[in-house]
């Protein structure tokens, strides 16, 4: 174990970066966390920021009582505004990275009204969520509010098929809490969960209280309140191994989920 750094400085000057015996020696390092005691939350774009005062004014008050007890990663979705751009990008045939720029400048503007909506109780927007104040932020004030696009920009990997830019905010804010080895993965949205089909479009559907990764794909369901890619982000990840979902509107469900409560639905990794 003494010598574990000097094995694995030897095997990376002579391996290639994706040699097994390489990454089985990257890997003995113990596990650790970076922010273990935040909570990432996102608030949906198209499900509650949209939505306007209704339901952001309500959240608001509960985000600025909350975070007395709870450290909170305020990521932004970006919505409908984004979908609008998309449509007409994709129409000019520009490309993912275009797009994601596009996306990614709404879910910013989302980030700046959440902001200015929470300036008077010290909580600040940064302009990318791995900056290094964050942990200051967090000291001073226990939340901080970023955009929740991941910042691939231009060089975001396209999907085989479309223009559509398969990461988005559900993605971002994701990530942040994963890399940062965060407590919990929480998403404000519109509905109380999961259900057996698009609550929106399918009034028989049913709600699932929990669901694995695999689950929800054997049923389906992949394409559906989440951004699929994310499920194999989940999949894969090491920190966050379950997210939950919950209805934003309505009051106390976010206060409770923090908590550590079933609200929602959650997604369970494996
Ligand atoms: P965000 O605002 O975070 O981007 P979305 O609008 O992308 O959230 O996703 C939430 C929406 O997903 C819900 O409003 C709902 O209409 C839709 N949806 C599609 N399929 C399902 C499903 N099976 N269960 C629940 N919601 C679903
Ligand atoms: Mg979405």
């Amino acid at each position: 174990m003494a010598n574990t750094t000097a094995e694995l400085e030897a095997l990376l000057m002579q391996r290639s970066l994706t040699d097994t015996q390489l990454l089985a020696a990257a890997e003995e390092a113990p596990d650790f966390r970076i922010l273990p005691d935040a909570t990432v939350i996102k608030i949906g774009g198209q499900s509650i920021i949209d939505r306007g005062r209704e339901a952001v004014y309500p959240l608001v008050d509960e985000i600025v009582a909350v975070r007395e007890a709870h450290t909170l990663l305020i990521g932004t979705g970006a919505g409908t505004r984004a979908r609008h751009l998309y449509s007409i990008a994709a129409e000019l045939n520009l490309p993912a990275g275009v797009l994601t720029q596009l996306g990614t400048s709404v879910a910013d503007q989302n980030a700046a009204m959440l902001g200015q909506l929470l300036a008077k109780y010290g909580i600040s927007v940064v302009s990318h969520a791995g900056l290094s104040a964050v942990p200051l932020y967090l000291a001073e004030v226990n939340a901080v509010v970023f955009s929740g696009m991941p910042p691939y920009g231009l060089w975001i990997r396209p999907s085989p098929a479309d223009v559509i830019p398969p990461y988005r905010t559900d993605a971002g804010c994701f990530l942040v809490a994963e890399q940062f080895g965060c407590k919990a993965m929480i998403f404000v949205k519109d509905e109380d969960g999961l259900y057996t089909a698009n609550p929106k479009t399918s009034p028989g559907a049913t709600f699932i209280p929990k669901i694995s990764v695999d689950e929800m794909k054997a049923r389906g369901l992949h394409d559906s309140i989440l951004e699929f890619p994310m499920l194999d982000l989940l999949k894969e990840a090491r920190h966050i191994r379950e997210v939950q979902v919950v209805n934003g509107l309505v009051p106390g469900n976010l206060t409770r989920a923090l908590a550590g409560e079933h609200v929602g639905t959650i997604i369970t990794a494996s």
